[in-house]
């Protein structure tokens, strides 16, 4: 066999191996339905260091990390090493920046354009879906008031923020949140009209199982968020802690075929304290949500 005729064979036999597996065992319609892919923030794994809880994550099938964005990008060499070569990326980031879009002191507004494109560039190296984001927190005044012209201010701000994302292949996500927590944005179809109406591809949404109580339906709700949902936070619907842990209520099977239907390719991230021993909370909540997933 001379050079060519080895590598031409070499070639097919490594494309006939590469093919068939998924091709055989599943079939073409099978590997189109989406999959429960599972992410945790960083204190919900047990275990000591972050190796350690990685440790535990890959042996648990969770595929995602959600690190807080706080000086994300003295952090991104450390997170590169210890993901290298494990079964895990980088989720979303969790806020961390400075500050609020909704600002009404130019300083605090300022303070927020600096770190929030600092940690959009840092998570666009670590390869992340997006940076979450609130407009304002209850907490945070002097705040641009609830009307219709600080929502054009936010949309126009947001397309800057979000090209700037798309640039850095990454995004921003907005995350509606409770009443209690954040008057301005509660449920999850008006972050996704923000989204569509920024006419940005780096703008995004998600839903937060916890904090959709202001939702009357999540099957709705998560639909709601159509093509712009690219993240998911979950925890118990009661305590916020793990699933499973308020019993009953601990019911995320609407939410859950909603994703399905839409085929949701992003991340179910964990966003949660722990009532219970970690050792047998968090394997009992993985074990509840993908039964429940299972339908
Ligand atoms: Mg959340």
């Amino acid at each position: 066999m001379n050079r060519r005729s080895f590598l031409k064979s070499s070639i097919v036999g490594a494309a006939a191996v590469a093919v068939a597996p998924t091709e055989l065992v599943f079939g073409k319609s099978k590997r189109k339905e989406p999959q429960l892919r599972i992410s945790f923030q960083e204190g919900i794994a047990p275990g000591k260091t972050l190796a350690e809880k990685f440790d535990w994550m890959e042996a648990h099938g969770v595929t995602g990390f959600e690190p807080g964005g706080h000086k994300l990008w003295e952090r991104v060499d450390e997170y590169k090493r210890l993901l290298n070569g494990r079964n895990i990326a980088v989720s979303a980031i969790c806020a961390g920046f400075e500050g609020f879009i909704l600002a009404e002191d130019a300083a605090v507004k300022r303070s927020f354009d600096e770190s929030m494109r600092r940690i959009v560039a840092a998570a666009g190296e670590l390869g992340s879906v997006g940076v979450i984001m609130v407009p304002a927190f209850n907490g945070q005044k002097p705040c641009k008031p609830h009307t219709l012209e600080t929502r054009e201010f936010l949309v126009e701000e947001l397309a800057k923020l979000g090209d700037y994302a798309a640039e850095h292949g990454t995004t921003v996500i907005l995350e509606p949140l409770n009443r209690r927590e954040a008057f301005y944005l509660r449920q999850v179809g008006d972050a996704a009209a923000i989204a569509r109406d920024t006419g940005s591809r780096g703008v995004m949404c998600m839903g937060d199982f916890w904090h959709m109580s202001e939702e009357v339906c999540d099957y709705g709700a998560l639909w709601s968020g159509g093509d712009y949902l690219n993240h998911i936070h979950i925890a118990s619907r009661g305590n916020r802690v793990m699933p499973g842990e308020d019993g009953a209520a601990d019911d995320y099977r609407k939410g859950f075929r909603a994703l399905r239907e839409m085929n949701y390719r992003g991340f179910v991230s964990f966003e949660c304290g722990s009532k219970g021993d970690r050792e047998q909370t968090v394997p009992a909540a993985l074990k509840l949500i993908r039964d429940q997933w299972a339908g």
